[in-house]
């Protein structure tokens, strides 16, 4: 991506301990609205930490985090630029974390309502072009309980966007998923993507982030071992815990 415009995500020297266990280690990492970037790694070695600290789920204990202008100190406490943050940027988990007791269209709904002070007529008209557009509009008066795991996670997925985030995070959004409804959700990012939405996913799908990524990061206990343009990382890896890493996944 060659574009001057500012990085919406701005993360510098950013150190991460839980107790004695060093989990993020001098991380360096700008992102620049409409990029898509892909994490990639072992298991345990600090990607879900990563994107939860972006949007303040998780706090640092040393270094800088910019996210859209908004200044996040180290162990900053709940501050004015977290509330922003947590607004401002979506995020779909693994686990769809929809909740059970509301019907789709009100999972939809809550937030713009209850956060953003929405007309609840208005919020309505959103989330059903919302859902139309990852493909289950004719789905808005059900339970999560009543649905397949691929379209939970495409309500969640439209649930995110209903807050008109400026930027999404997603952690392993097909792992909880059968094999054959990963690809409707994938489909649903893809679309994302081609829309210009910057975002930053977390995922094995190689395949997916071969085609989708502006750029691949890959994380080896807790720091960038190396980043590049998909070809250049998947095809001609320099690093050796690269080589070994897509040496077992690829
Ligand atoms: P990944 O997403 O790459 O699998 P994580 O970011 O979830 O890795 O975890 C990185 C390391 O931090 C792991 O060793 C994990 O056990 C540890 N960890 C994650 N969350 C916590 C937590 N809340 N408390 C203590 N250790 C944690
Ligand atoms: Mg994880």
């Amino acid at each position: 991506m060659t574009t001057n415009k500012p990085p919406i995500v701005r993360m510098q020297k950013l150190h991460k301990h839980f107790g004695s266990l060093h989990v993020l280690n001098d991380i360096d990492l700008e992102i620049t609205p409409g990029e898509v970037v892909v994490i990639i790694g072992a298991s345990g070695s600090g990607k879900s930490t990563l994107i939860r600290c972006i949007n303040g789920l998780e706090e640092f204990q040393s270094g800088l985090l910019e996210v859209d202008g908004n200044l996040l100190k180290p162990m900053g406490k709940s501050t004015k630029a977290l509330q922003t943050i947590r607004t401002e940027v979506g995020m779909v988990f693994q686990q769809f974390n929809l909740f059970p007791h509301l019907s789709v269209i009100d999972n939809v709904t809550l937030a713009p309502i209850k956060v953003r002070g929405q007309r609840r007529d208005q919020a309505i008209e959103t989330a059903k072009r919302l859902l139309a557009r990852v493909g289950i509009a004719d789905q808005a008066n059900k339970y999560p309980s009543q649905l397949s795991g691929g379209q939970q996670q495409r309500v969640a997925l439209a649930r995110a966007l209903a807050m008109e985030p400026r930027l999404m995070l997603f952690d392993e959004p097909t792992s909880a998923l059968d094999p054959e409804m990963i690809g409707e959700v994938l489909d649903a990012m893809r679309e994302l993507a081609k829309e210009g939405m910057t975002m930053v996913i977390v995922t094995h799908e190689m395949g997916f982030a071969r085609e989708v990524a502006d750029r691949v990061i890959f994380i080896h206990k807790g720091e960038i071992a190396e980043q590049g343009a998909p070809e250049q990382l998947f095809d001609a890896p320099q690093h050796e815990r690269t080589q070994a890493f897509l040496a077992r996944v690829l």
